[in-house]
């Protein structure tokens, strides 16, 4: 059996793959794809120009609209007279099998859909008609109807979850980090324009005062902007696995010598513990560093001033390497541990803040962990202690010990 198409589908087939590999937006690029399904459907419907020998009859025809809409994940269904007249597997799944053969309205179940396929003239195939909650209460869908030949119509439902998710995550992250910077801000200025002010700049004490605030806003500001630079690079890189050899064991000693050098109150707290041999792994060398220094960080902060800080680095199974940091602190009630790595979510926001914290910490080890193929896990006991444990892959040949600073064995 032979069907071709008319050389205007074969246009809109080619436009639609161009825009999908040229990363136009999606909405663009699911307008190609439909448009190119329906251009198929037409040709092989018979409304294109046919091969005039083509033996192609309406139902063969029929069979293979039947045909390229299965082969489709998306939902698809054609409707004749108003009814499904043919469902895929994808609308079969999202609607329900029974919807062959019910009136269309009553199988997409959505006031928009009803309205939009109720009027006298069918929608226009560019016409994007938003569909919310269907499958899913969050479920947001875009549907799409296009005319076929014998007065059908092609119905296709292009799932939007995931792109409107990520749409506003990175509102919420703009207004967030605006939100982050301009608190430091507005006390900056307050501070400046009570300084240029003859009376209360005048006094040595009290300018003395307003610049230490101003020094310590100005340093929060250079905080968050190094961990929103930080974040930004760690996301650009994420489709490139990192590839240097890194000896962990040498690397957490590093750390360590760095948290003592800086000296601290809770730097004498941190002890490491190594358990066999260092096993290599496939990283980047800098990105490990600033995992370990969040970890550290983290658990110096929030543990219990004078408790141990514990790192482990320990092999797990044949392919993984564990690295964890432990603290003998109050610990994160269960509800909060699955949003801990979320930009910005701080348990309790006004004592990270005095704390010296940007809420980007876990987000930045979220993503270095992703980056490095590996996994994260949070364990927490309310009142006594957090665990963060990181699992990367081993590479299969390990590298030469080496010697480890500081490091004690065995705690
Ligand atoms: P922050 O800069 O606020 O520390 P993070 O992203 O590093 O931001 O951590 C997010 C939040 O997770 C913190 O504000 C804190 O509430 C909680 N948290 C992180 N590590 C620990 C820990 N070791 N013990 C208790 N709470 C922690």
């Amino acid at each position: 059996m032979t069907a071709r198409l008319a050389p205007a589908a074969l246009l809109v087939i080619a436009a639609a793959i161009a825009a999908a590999y040229l990363g136009a937006p999606p909405i663009a690029a699911a307008l190609g794809a439909v448009a190119g399904i329906a251009a198929i459907l037409v040709a092989l419907g018979g409304h294109g120009e046919a091969e005039p020998s083509a033996p192609a009859g309406p139902a063969a025809a029929d069979d293979l609209s039947g045909a390229v809409v299965d082969a489709i994940a998306e939902p698809v269904m054609i409707v004749a007279g108003g009814r499904i007249a043919h469902a895929n597997q994808g609308a079969r799944t999202l609607l329900g099998a029974h919807i062959v053969g019910e009136d269309v309205r009553l199988a997409i179940r959505h006031p928009a859909a009803a309205e939009s396929l109720s009027r006298a003239t069918p929608p226009d195939p560019s016409e994007i008609i938003a569909l919310t909650g269907i499958g899913a209460r969050d479920a947001r869908w875009v549907m799409r109807v296009s005319p076929l030949a014998g007065a059908r119509q092609l119905i296709h439902l292009i799932d939007r979850t995931g792109s409107h998710a990520a749409e506003k995550m990175r509102v919420d992250f703009v207004a967030n980090a605006s939100h982050e910077l301009r608190t430091p801000l507005a006390a900056i200025l307050g501070f400046v324009e009570t300084l240029g002010d003859d009376k209360a700049g005048g006094d040595a004490t009290t300018r003395k005062r307003f610049l230490k605030v101003m020094q310590d806003e100005a340093q929060r500001m250079q905080r968050l902007v190094d961990d929103l630079m930080s974040l930004s690079r760690i996301e650009a890189e994420k489709h490139r696995a990192p590839d240097t050899p890194v000896d962990l064991a040498t690397l957490i000693a590093e750390t360590h010598n760095v948290i003592l050098a800086n000296g601290g109150a809770r730097a004498k707290d941190v002890r490491i513990a190594l358990q066999g041999e260092s096993p290599a792994i496939a990283g980047d060398r800098a990105q490990l560093s600033q995992l370990l220094h969040n970890l550290v960080g983290n658990a110096m902060k929030y543990g219990q001033a004078g408790t141990p800080v514990t790192v482990r680095l320990a092999r797990d199974g044949e392919s993984m390497v564990r690295l964890s940091v432990s603290d003998e602190g109050e610990g994160i009630a269960p509800e909060h541990l699955p949003r801990l790595t979320e930009r910005f979510y701080r348990v309790e926001a006004s004592r990270s803040r005095a704390l010296g914290g940007t809420g980007l910490g876990l987000a930045i080890v979220k993503h270095i962990v992703e980056r490095h193929r590996g996994r994260l896990d949070i364990a927490s006991v309310q009142g006594q202690g957090t665990t963060i444990s990181i699992l990367l892959p081993v590479t299969p040949e390990p590298l030469s010990s080496k010697s480890h600073g500081n490091v004690t064995q065995g705690v």
